[in-house]
């Protein structure tokens, strides 16, 4: 599985489906391919309500009727165009002899082949190709209770994950021992919640307790109480949380390890206009106004007018009921989103030296398309500036750039991606401004090769 996505869940509070809803609207950025929710029932049993779509397309008020329930998990999907079959939607719900479960994750499994090769040469079968029912095999595999078979199976897996485990009587949050994926702890009256994104407890509500710690498995009981096991020695597991986290994914109004994605974003535009600032004072870089690429570039391109003392200009308008260019599976249907998702605003962008500012390149059409529209409606010149460093590696956790065809960067260096993309200029946030401000326990392995895990069979790909 390739996939970013997005985990609610919330455990012994009354009305948790309406909670969960929320959080799902919430982590709507995270993926936009499937929306599904899981909920146990006063019987015990758990229902399972889940579809293609938008999160409030899938999910309407006789779905949340079904729900009803004080213990629900949530999950929003992102999928490459070869996985998005419905058996992959999450949660799965799993009934078996250790007792009856649903299970979500977000990110991906770097040994997954390996352990399903294993797995099915003993006896298991498999309905999806995804993770979840992966680590729900080997929990069925364990001895012990269930919370000993959880502890039992995490070891045997590598890669970048978060995965939240719904029982009737428990919910369990677990993160890699990488902290490559988020995922949060949050209180909403006396009652435990969990999340990808701390964004989603402010909009229903709840306060941010704190980080699921890398390799930490946490356990929600009935009663109310917190127990916390750690799936390998601590002194292995470390924080490598995703850089891209910080630079693309996350919502602005969220925090990841204490530092809100919003602020760490425009501290990477002050950056890249320090970085300039000799030049725009000697005139040889000119510059009328700032413009960002809706949304994720926004804070940065702020971060670099204020730095600059450039006025801040809206020249590009999203299409805000289109979904994100980046995460949508086929290249043919990502290279018209960006024809669609973006105008160019004539009358702030005529005639004008435009400093644009974008978050990453990936593929490098995007930024082609954008300077190219900005040209268009009469830019006298356009300098592009990027709040990452070039990506020069694929990504193996859970990202869909996992191959090196797909990164423009590998095949081109920066001159030759600046006259690809049409800009006057194109400069990268360097990689060790990038971490002084992220903080230095990043994986940052797209930009530099620096792989937390181990990749087995995937590596060939490097
Ligand atoms: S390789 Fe890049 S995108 Fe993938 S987890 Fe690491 S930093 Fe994030």
């Amino acid at each position: 599985m390739r996939e970013e996505c997005g985990i609610i869940a919330a455990f012994n509070v009354p009305g948790a489906q309406n909670i969960a809803y929320y959080g799902l609207t919430a982590l709507q950025h995270r993926g936009q391919e499937a929306a599904g929710l899981a909920a146990v029932l006063p019987n015990g049993l758990i229902h399972v309500h889940k579809g293609f779509g938008l999160a409030h397309n899938v999910i309407r008020a006789e779905h949340l009727q079904a729900c009803e329930s004080d213990r629900v998990l949530g999950h929003v999907r992102y999928a490459r165009s070869s996985e998005n079959t419905a058996v992959n939607i999450q949660p799965i719900v799993i009934r078996s002899h250790a007792g009856d479960f649903a299970i979500a994750h977000n990110g991906s499994v770097t040994n997954s082949r390996e352990l399903k090769i294993e797995l099915e040469a003993a006896g298991s079968i498999f309905h999806s190709t995804g993770d979840s029912e992966l680590l729900a095999h080997l929990i069925q595999r364990a001895t012990g209770s269930f919370y000993d078979r959880v502890v039992a199976a995490l070891p045997q897996l590598d890669g970048a994950f978060a995965y939240a485990i719904l029982t009737p009587n428990a919910l369990y949050a677990i993160r890699d021992h990488n902290g490559i994926r988020p995922l949060s702890l949050g209180k909403l009256n006396g009652a435990y919640l969990i999340s990808s994104e701390s964004c989603a407890f402010d909009i229903i509500g709840a306060e941010f307790v704190r980080d699921i710690a890398p390799g930490e498995i946490l356990r929600i009981s009935d009663n109310g109480g917190l127990e916390s096991r750690f799936y390998v020695d601590e002194d292995k597991c470390r924080d490598r949380l995703c850089a891209m986290e910080y630079v693309y994914f996350s919502r602005p109004d969220s925090d990841l390890r204490g530092l809100n994605v919003h602020t760490a974003r425009k501290r990477t535009g002050f950056a890249l206009a320090a970085n300039d600032r000799a030049e725009l004072t000697d005139g040889r870089l000119r510059a009328d106004i700032v413009v960002g690429v809706p949304d994720s570039s926004l804070s940065a391109a702020q971060g670099y007018a204020e730095a600059a003392g450039l006025p801040y200009e809206m020249g590009l308008i999203k299409n805000k009921y289109y979904g994100r260019t980046f995460i949508q599976p086929v290249q043919s249907e990502r290279e018209k989103g960006v024809k669609i998702k973006l105008s160019a605003v004539r009358s702030v962008v005529r005639g004008k030296h435009i400093l644009l500012v974008d978050d990453s390149i990936v593929r490098g059409t995007t930024s082609r398309r954008i300077v190219n529209l900005l040209r268009e409606v009469g830019a006298a010149s356009v300098h592009l500036r990027i709040g990452s460093p070039q990506i020069i590696s694929p990504c193996f956790y859970g990202v869909d750039m996992s191959t090196r065809d797909e990164l423009v960067s590998v095949s081109m260096d920066i001159e030759s991606l600046r006259l690809y993309t049409g800009a006057d200029s194109l400069k990268f946030l360097p990689l060790e401004q990038m971490r002084a401000i992220f903080g230095q326990n990043l994986c940052s392995a797209c930009f530099d090769r620096n792989y937390p895990t181990e990749l087995y069979s995937l590596g060939k790909e490097l």
